[in-house]
């Protein structure tokens, strides 16, 4: 049965039940259920003093903390719907954002108001010293205000193909429904604990924050950037007890190919979503781990997931099911005139029901083409969402996914119109024609490409491009690889045919940094761990990771390697922020075995080397 309320007083009820109990932990400070519903009900009346009701739309700037979830209740408490504005986004998106959404109310950690300073509208800084605190007590009561299911809740911003992203506008009714089901089905129990881990900006975080809530269990909010460090996920994991966590098959992936992966008792549920799983992933985590292992599907279009199919621990499967609609949704196969196609046949997957999306901010066509009149509910006014993913019914009455049936894509968990890179790159002065894919040319390896015409009266260079591209997309969006090309090569019917565009080789030139050769014993180690991940045959000590192509996940994967290779753990902010280059990383790894040796033990060391050749020297420190 499909169940329906607003999401916060989930939340509410638990807290008149369990006042005391853990409601949040964070690095280290937690909150209980008593004070996190009271802090946001002190936000939520100030909300509600500057206009913030059913239906307004509410910005939050903010990195994972205790605030952040104090926002997230505070806006829904006041009636209004969250947008996320994230702080890794570049200016020029959360500008458009802003501008799209024409959001005026915006609450920001203090780092991050500036950004708004030209804001028509309000800005609350919520941080410590808190904003919260010089407020009436009686404003820490719940609010009774005129709210109802088929008000919004949240609304994320998605990849848009023409070049500009798209808000999906989500009811209560919609994510009510989900976690509700989620709790029926898994019965989270109140000594239970989930990790926050997903980037807010992504629908998949909002089961994450609501659903504990519902039962008294605790949520820990891993560390901004946490998420990317699968070391510290490990650690946190195990240290913390968690019982529940969710992972895009990517990061599960890398995670399980860890020293210690599936030593962590305690996890009970692990949920995947965002990309498929492969049989050989379901494989691994079942021969590796005790947990259940469940399957997730659904669009941002549909309140997070639609489906699920739980993991029978099967390992000979060939084939992943996404599983079967969630009560209160369908799911149908059809054709291009849409009707049903035949079991076992392919067709395109359209989803129905409670969980659709209210539509695209601002945008009534685009709305219009996607969700459709459904012919098959029954009920007057029912609607059905055009998934775009190729589908068919196994025999079991499972649903299996194949795919897409245009340009969007998945890479690391991430929704991309490829169209949109295009399309941004195009509006550079020396970019006359752009075409964007993503290549697997090692198995599991995505990488984004784009190729490029220049315009010839304007020279540039690979360097700028990417300069340019940073400005505006976020840093998942920003390609592996941009290659340079007289004209694209074409099918026979005169469309490009990405099928035949070019393996991408690195060049020095591309790279647009003169060749430095490693020197010392530590930078020819991580030169060696660096070649293992680009193709390119000399890298030098300060070509940038980033212009060779790396990526988030591959910076913890190199991370990984150089503990393992030199004992000391850099986290990825530090090689961020220290720079991303070989020299830059030698020297911090350099540093750090410095901090750790005790000076009597370095003088010894010091003494027996004057006497050693250069070889023996290197034998030593290896
Ligand atoms: P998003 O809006 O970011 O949630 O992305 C939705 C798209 O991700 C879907 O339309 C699918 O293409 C893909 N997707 C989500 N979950 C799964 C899954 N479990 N298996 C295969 N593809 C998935």
């Amino acid at each position: 049965m499909q169940a329906t309320g607003l999401i916060h007083q989930l939340f509410e009820r638990q807290a008149e039940r369990t006042p005391e109990h853990e409601a949040v932990k964070f690095q280290g400070e937690s909150i209980s259920y008593g004070e996190l519903n009271a802090r946001a009900n002190r936000l939520a009346h100030r909300l509600r003093r500057v206009g913030v009701g059913p239906d307004v739309l509410v910005g939050i700037c903010m990195e994972r903390s205790i605030e952040m979830v104090v926002a997230l209740y505070g806006v829904l408490k006041a009636g209004g719907a969250y947008v996320p504005l994230d702080p890794d986004y570049p200016m020029d998106r959360l500008a458009y954002m802003m501008e799209d959404s024409k959001v005026r109310r915006v609450i920001a950690q203090r780092q991050f108001s500036e950004r708004f300073r030209d804001l028509d509208g309000e800005v609350l800084v919520l941080d410590k010293p808190q904003l919260l605190e010089n407020q009436d007590e009686e404003e820490d009561g719940n609010l009774s205000i005129a709210l109802n299911e088929s008000h919004l809740a949240y609304m994320f911003y998605t990849s848009g193909s023409t070049g500009k992203p798209k808000g999906a506008m989500n009811t209560h009714a919609a994510i009510y429904n989900r976690v509700h089901w989620m709790q029926q089905t898994f019965e989270m129990r109140e000594h239970d604990k989930l990790l926050q881990k997903s980037p807010y900006s992504f629908d998949v975080s909002v089961w994450e924050f609501f659903w504990p809530h519902m039962c008294g269990a605790c949520l820990v909010v891993a560390k901004p950037k946490g998420h990317l460090d699968n070391a510290y996920l490990w650690e946190e994991i195990r240290n913390e007890g968690i019982t529940h966590v969710q992972f895009v098959p990517t990061m599960l992936q890398t995670f399980l190919s860890e020293e210690g992966a599936g030593d962590v008792p305690g996890l009970r549920h692990v949920f995947l979503c965002g990309e498929p799983l492969s049989a050989a992933l379901n494989e691994r985590f079942c021969m590796l781990m005790n947990a259940q292992l469940h399957n997730l599907y659904g669009p941002t279009e549909a309140a997070v997931f639609i489906t699920n199919w739980t993991s029978d621990r099967d390992t000979s499967r060939s084939v992943i099911p996404i599983g079967k609609a969630i009560p209160g949704n369908a799911m149908y196969v059809l054709n291009e005139h849409y009707e049903p196609v035949a079991p076992g046949d392919i067709g395109e997957l359209f989803i129905s029901g409670i969980g659709l999306a209210r539509g695209y901010y601002g945008r009534a066509d685009l709305t219009a083409e996607r969700f459709v009149p459904d012919p098959f509910s029954g009920e007057a006014g029912a609607r059905m969402y055009h998934t775009g993913d190729l589908g068919r019914w196994l025999p079991d009455g499972n649903l299996e996914c194949l795919g897409r049936n245009d340009d969007q894509v998945k890479v690391r968990g991430f929704r991309i119109e490829l169209g949109e890179i295009s399309t941004v790159l195009e509006q550079h002065d020396g970019v006359n024609q752009a075409v964007t894919i993503v290549r697997e040319d090692q198995p599991g390896d995505q990488r984004i490409a784009v190729y490029y015409i220049p315009e010839v009266s304007h020279s540039t260079s690979v360097s700028k491009l990417r300069t340019y591209l940073q400005e505006r997309l976020p840093e998942y969006m920003i390609p592996s690889y941009f290659v340079e090309m007289e004209a694209f090569p074409l099918t026979s019917s005169g469309k490009t045919d990405r099928k035949q565009l070019p393996s991408p080789t690195l060049s020095r030139l591309m790279i647009g940094q003169a060749y430095a050769p490693p020197e010392t014993f530590i930078q020819k180690e991580i030169a060696g761990i660096w070649s293992g991940f680009f193709n390119f045959d000399q890298i030098g000590l300060d070509d940038d990771f980033i212009d060779l192509g790396g990526h988030s996940l591959i910076a913890t994967q190199i991370l990984v390697r150089c503990e393992h290779a030199f004992g000391v753990k850099i986290s990825l902010k530090d090689m961020l922020t220290l720079g991303t280059t070989i020299r830059n990383l030698a020297s911090t790894i350099e540093a750090r075995l410095l901090e750790e040796t005790d000076d009597s033990e370095l003088e010894e060391l010091l003494s027996e080397m004057e006497h050693l050749t250069e070889e023996e020297i290197e034998a030593l420190l290896k």
